[in-house]
């Protein structure tokens, strides 16, 4: 059994990580190109982990599941929101939708685009 997966993910140079596949899977490039929504900070580091996001693709903003809870003006709660790198969200990230996190994909010239987690459309029809 231990040889399946060392044949599959050994000996390889940097590629897409299952976190980074699952995120990927989230992206909605039509509205990212309609919004252009870019983050307004540009974080150096991963808050849970620490872990750069120099060669990161991916970082998500977003709620940290397990913290504690405050409550918001809608009447609800809400735990802490941290920068996180993709393998962190995958395993601490509440969700990649409009109140509980936002995806963001760095573009060639270094920022960051939101490319999932958009608010509703803005429409009051
Ligand atoms: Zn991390």
């Amino acid at each position: 059994m231990s040889s399946f997966f060392g044949n599959l993910f050994g000996n390889k140079k940097r590629t897409t990580t299952q976190a980074e596949v699952l995120l990927e899977e989230l992206i909605d490039r039509e509205r990212a190109d309609q919004e252009k929504q870019f983050s307004a900070e540009s974080p150096a580091r991963c808050d849970l982990c620490s872990k750069s996001f120099s060669a990161e693709r991916f970082f998500v903003d977003g709620e940290v599941k397990g913290t504690p809870q405050v409550g918001v003006p809608d009447g609800t709660s809400m735990g802490q929101w941290a920068n996180m790198c993709a393998g962190c969200f995958q395993a601490r990230g509440v969700g990649v939708v409009w109140g509980s996190g936002q995806l963001y994909e760095r573009t060639p010239n270094g920022t960051w685009l939101m490319m999932a987690g958009f608010p509703p459309p803005k429409n009051d029809a």
